[in-house]
């Protein structure tokens, strides 16, 4: 009795055994491959790591796992890859996206200045658009009236995916005037300037120092060629120049004389030697300036000194310094009175002069010779 008992008892437990082996089997076939990175988003073009951490009840399987599928990065898409360990499998969902917007590069810069607004289509350098995924993208171009003087061109460029990238650029009317101003000469390098004006149409300043029977011919051109002849002085020397209020004048008036001698030509404009500014005569005859710039006025005479120096008596000795000062010191709006050089060893100068008028006559800016219309541009007296 005791032992059918004990019999069926077994039975019992053995069936116990056989239904948790199947539970166990059925929940380990249930419970699925954890993933670490389900859903990625990576940027077209970048690298993709398909190295992610895959787990089973815990247990890190990532180095058993097989990896089936295969991403193209260089492609906007959705992809999957799926990563099997025996029957079992998990996915991975990788989306190649483009988030990264065109890049507008103006062309002639964020700026022009123009003569006249009259004609903006032809006026505009255009830009290059270059997008990270998408080949061929153009700019639309929107045009704003700001004022009277300026308008506003916004250039917008939209890639497949929607990235949208804008610039704006101003086009602004100059009223900017450029007065050259050649001191110094005649020399060599003159007449390699006056062929660069005449070319290009422009018309400029030439202070000029005493000259002789040889360069009368470079001074009848600088009067045929439509420039201002301007008195720099008969002599260059500070100590004879400033060394009283008489002769500081009279090294315009004999200069003047002479001219109007040889040329019939009334100059009228005049610079000093140093400028207004200089401190060099004080050495020579306290508060000089300050008594001859009030006797050259009553004298009839202008006088001329520059806000632009592009330096080419000082540091800037090459034609790229020379042209970069030029650039630097030049603006809008304003009447621009550049002093440069054509005496003897300013080839550096006449070699800058074409850009310095391509840049000026690009960005709006107009020539002109002084005139008497010109507002003289003075500095402050220093002795
Ligand atoms: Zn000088």
């Amino acid at each position: 009795m005791s032992r059918r008992r004990r019999k069926r008892r077994a039975v019992k437990s053995g069936r116990v055994v056989e239904v948790l082996i199947l539970v166990v089997l059925f929940m380990l076939l249930i419970i699925p491959l954890s993933i670490k990175d389900k859903n990625v988003e990576i940027e077209v073009g970048t690298n993709y790591n398909d190295k992610t951490k895959i787990t089973y009840l815990g247990i890190d399987i990532s180095d058993f796992v097989d990896i089936v599928g295969s991403i193209d990065t260089t492609t906007v898409g959705e992809y999957e890859l799926t990563y099997k360990w025996g029957i079992k499998s998990a996915t991975q969902k990788i989306k190649v996206v483009d988030k990264t917007a065109p890049k507008i590069e103006m062309q002639g810069g964020s700026t022009i200045y123009v003569q006249s607004l009259d004609n903006l289509d032809n006026i505009d350098p255009g830009v290059v658009v270059t997008d990270n995924y998408d080949k061929d993208i153009r700019a639309k171009r929107e045009r704003n009236k700001i004022s009277e003087t300026e308008y506003e061109f916004v250039y917008t460029a939209t890639d497949s995916s929607g990235n949208v990238t804008i610039e704006k650029r101003r086009i602004v009317m100059a009223t900017g005037v450029i007065y050259l101003t050649f001191d110094d000469g005649p020399s060599n390098v003159t007449p390699e300037i006056l062929d660069i004006l005449e070319k290009n149409d422009v018309k400029a300043t030439f202070f000029i120092v005493d000259y002789s029977e040889e360069d009368k011919e470079t001074i009848q051109r600088v009067i045929n060629d439509g420039h201002t002849l301007g008195i720099h002085g008969i002599s260059h020397d500070y100590a004879t120049i400033y060394s009283s209020v008489t002769a500081a004048l009279e090294n315009f008036t004999d200069l003047k004389e002479k001219l109007l001698n040889d040329f019939g030509y009334e100059a009228t404009f005049i610079r000093f030697p140093g400028g207004s500014s200089n401190t060099v005569s004080k050495k020579y005859s306290e508060g000089v300036m300050t008594k001859v710039t009030e006797a050259v006025e009553q004298e009839g005479l202008v006088y001329y000194d520059w806000n632009v120096d592009v330096n080419d008596a000082g540091g800037a000795r090459t034609a790229s310094k020379i042209y970069d000062n030029f650039v630097e010191g030049i603006a809008s709006k304003r009447e621009n009175v550049v002093l440069m050089h054509d005496g003897f060893g300013h080839e550096a100068t006449a070699e800058a002069l074409q850009r310095i008028i391509d840049y000026a006559k690009y960005n709006g800016y107009e020539f002109s010779a002084i005139s008497e219309n010109t507002v003289p541009v003075q500095h402050s007296v220093n002795n």
